[in-house]
């Protein structure tokens, strides 16, 4: 027991030693890195002398400042060498592109002036025919003692009708005055054309349609003794003008 007490001191001292200088050196190694830190970062310090080197927290804190540092001038030099050799990437495609850019308008000029009849003549026309193909069973004008104030094409019920141009739907529904299943469309240009018969109609109004857009299929609803379209062109409401004239003047022959 007496022998071993001293054994054990030693031991206990020794460590006590040996403990005492890592803590030694720990603390030196703290206030190396604070100072370093300090050096590297002149705001790290701060806090480094107001906490005191004991704590470890604000070492570590300026420490992962300084990488953050590091880090985000990194990024901003990464960033830089990026923007920078596209600068230079870039001017030199401008300078040929400026220098092709004095044949190009001509060749694209002609080429654009080509196509772009075709263009305007192919997919839609200002004005195009309401039922392609169908039969006139009736024209403009004086029938049976009472002006009939349009159109009449026959095709099979269902038949797709089409708004003669562009504009936009001002009433679609059957308002029981004749006219069925019948849709409005004002083209902007104090005229409007009217479809009357429907079967069905395609469209609701304040629709804004294209020329040759389906609006409705044709049928027999309100007055008519069998499926027909009557199309109508009024310049003003309810001001109904013949419509083969009126349509032939914008391409469209109806055949009256
Ligand atoms: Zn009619």
């Amino acid at each position: 027991m007496q022998e071993d007490s001293p054994v054990q001191n030693e031991n206990t001292r020794d460590a006590a030693q040996t403990v005492q200088p890592q803590r030694a050196g720990r603390r030196n190694r703290l206030i190396v890195l604070g100072a370093a830190a300090l050096v590297a970062l002149g705001l790290g310090g701060v806090a480094v002398a107001t906490t005191g080197p004991d704590h470890p927290a604000p070492a570590a804190v300026s420490l992962d400042a300084q990488n953050r540092a590091e880090a985000a001038s990194r990024a901003d030099r990464s960033a830089r060498e990026s923007s920078t050799p596209v600068a230079p990437s870039a001017s030199p495609t401008a300078s040929p592109s400026v220098a092709s850019a004095s044949p190009t308008p001509a060749k694209t000029a002609t080429a654009k002036a080509k196509p772009k009849p075709k263009k305007t003549t192919k997919p839609t026309p200002a004005w195009v025919d309401p039922m392609p193909g169908a039969a006139v069973t009736s024209c403009y004008g004086q029938r049976w003692g009472t002006l009939h104030a349009g159109i009449d094409l026959a095709l099979p019920s269902g038949t797709p009708i089409r708004a003669a141009a562009a504009g936009t739907v001002t009433q679609a529904g059957d308002a029981s005055d004749g006219y069925g299943n019948s849709v409005f469309v004002d083209h902007g240009n104090g005229y409007l054309t009217h479809y009357a018969h429907q079967s069905r109609i395609a469209v609701t109004v304040g629709q804004k349609v294209k020329a040759g857009q389906v609006i409705g299929y044709e049928g027999a609803t309100g007055d008519a003794t069998g499926p027909h379209l009557h199309f109508e062109v009024h310049q003003g409401m309810w001001n109904q003008i013949d419509p083969a004239p009126f349509m032939r003047t914008r391409g469209v022959d109806l055949g009256c």
